[in-house]
């Protein structure tokens, strides 16, 4: 085998052949390398409050494959029985509108964070929601994937009006709609996981920059590793059913630590000298806003929390600091 045989394209393919429920998808632990976006992942995974991320780099890189790949590890939570949104039963204020009314006690049981993909093409009725012919609310996108996450394969694909709703949307945490049909609200509170390939064309910088972190993604070049991302592509179009049981104890591991992770990272503490620390490095870029700062302190807790910390040390700002960073106007 020669490197031209191994035109490592095959991770672009992996969503058509794995069909809407029929597969579990390429585990998130399978990828080889790419070690920064798989961390970066698990991060917003540990504290959503970081906000959007963005993958961004060449097709084949597998950044698709990663944000699917993170849903087995996605801890599960109590949700209300029966509610398009997923609402947390003791969070009383983030309640939705059915279930605050509701008059029986609120029934709930366990699952999985949601991790959806808007398809390419989905009509902005199925994204945003909308009223059907009998009137009934048919909520979208945003609704369902409310406390969980939101994948925008192809980002700058999207109309630059799409793309900045959506965003208005999860950093309001709260979707509005006002039409001449009716208006609604409900809870839309998620993350997005953007991917781009640049080649596509470029995103606009001030949509770029409300991005909190950006992973510039590059193509593997090491042989052995691009033999063994064949090896594993391959193992997995074989029996993705075997292929994810194999990797199934170390998804629950990660799984473990994200939940873990979700719960300390309330209580991380920013030294003083941390917050000098940031201080300088955002002034000497030049990004000194309150989104910026949000987002980098909100990094580094989780890259605390993820690593069983409850405080914050000069180097979890210095591994979380390009990727907050990197990707804005100097
Ligand atoms: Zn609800």
């Amino acid at each position: 085998m020669n490197a031209d045989d191994l035109d490592i394209t095959d991770f672009t393919d992996l969503s058509k052949f794995v069909k809407k429920g029929e597969a579990p998808p390429f585990p998130l632990v399978g990828i080889v390398g790419q070690q920064v976006m798989k961390k970066t992942l698990l991060l917003v995974a540990s504290n959503p409050s970081i906000g959007n991320i963005i993958l961004m780099g060449e097709a084949g890189t597998g950044k698709s494959t990663s944000a699917r790949g993170l849903r087995d590890i996605l801890p599960e939570v109590e949700t209300v029985t029966g509610c398009f949104y997923n609402c947390d039963p003791r969070d009383k204020k983030a309640l939705c509108a059915e279930c605050r009314s509701s008059v029986a006690e609120l029934v709930s049981f366990t699952k999985k964070l949601p991790l959806l993909e808007i398809p390419v093409g989905a009509s902005q009725t199925r994204i945003f929601g909308g009223f059907d012919s009998q009137q009934r609310l048919k909520p979208g996108y945003v609704g369902q994937a409310n406390r969980g996450f939101l994948i925008l394969a192809r980002a700058n694909l999207l109309s630059p009006e799409t793309l900045a709703r959506l965003l208005d949307i999860s950093e309001s945490g709260t979707h509005r709609s006002v039409s001449e049909h009716g208006d609604f609200s409900h809870p839309a509170k998620f993350n997005i996981i953007a991917t781009m390939n640049p080649e596509d064309g470029e995103l606009d910088t001030e949509i770029l920059e409300r991005f909190s972190m950006a992973v510039k993604v590059q193509s593997i070049k090491d042989i052995e590793e691009r033999i063994e991302i064949v090896r594993r592509v391959e193992a997995y179009r074989q029996d993705p059913v075997d292929f994810a049981a194999r990797n199934r104890r170390e998804m629950e591991a990660f799984s473990q630590r994200v939940k873990r992770s979700r719960d300390l990272v309330a209580r991380v503490d920013v030294p003083k000298k941390v917050e000098v620390t940031m201080d300088k490095v955002l002034k000497e870029v030049g990004q000194d806003s309150d989104r910026v700062r949000a987002a980098l302190v909100q990094a580094a807790q989780a890259n605390a929390a993820f690593g069983d910390r409850v405080w914050v040390t000069v180097e979890d700002v210095a591994e979380v600091a390009e990727l907050v960073l990197g990707h804005r106007g100097r």
